[in-house]
């Protein structure tokens, strides 16, 4: 499951702080959910082709005023795309916030911080429970 051998040198590399995100080789391939504070993309190594999942999410900085957005991206195996494509036929409705989050933490991820930079979280790490100690 902890499969750290998907993708290639491309979309497995770590690029450098404020590398914009239309370098990047994520090349997205449709939208599953967007919101003000939420969004899902799938996306496709293009150098490779192999499956991503984007997670766009935006923390609201009720005391500091400072909005804080993080962007994450994690390959996906095939019985996952499979299943993402079977749930989400179109774009559907808040109920698919928690559902796609639920694949974040099965393997290492990309994560862009709010500072514009890239690290790889391990797997575990689920950004889900990022907004339990990011915001209020
Ligand atoms: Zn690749």
């Amino acid at each position: 499951m902890f499969d750290d051998k998907l993708g290639c040198k491309k979309c497995n590399a770590s690029p450098e702080p404020k590398t914009s995100r239309s370098t990047l080789p994520y090349e997205i391939t449709r939208s599953l959910y967007e919101s003000s504070h939420y969004a899902f993309w799938l996306c496709e190594c293009r150098y490779c082709g192999t499956p991503w999942l984007e997670y766009f999410k935006e923390f609201i900085g009720w005391l500091d005023g400072d909005d804080k957005m993080y962007t994450s991206w994690m390959p996906l195996v095939e019985f996952e795309l499979a299943e993402i494509s079977r749930n989400f036929p179109q774009e559907r409705g808040r109920e698919s916030i928690p559902e796609l989050q639920k694949y974040f933490g099965r393997r290492r991820t990309l994560v862009l911080d709010p500072k514009n930079s890239y690290h790889w979280d391990q797997p575990g790490i689920n950004p889900l429970h990022l907004a339990v100690t990011g915001s209020p």
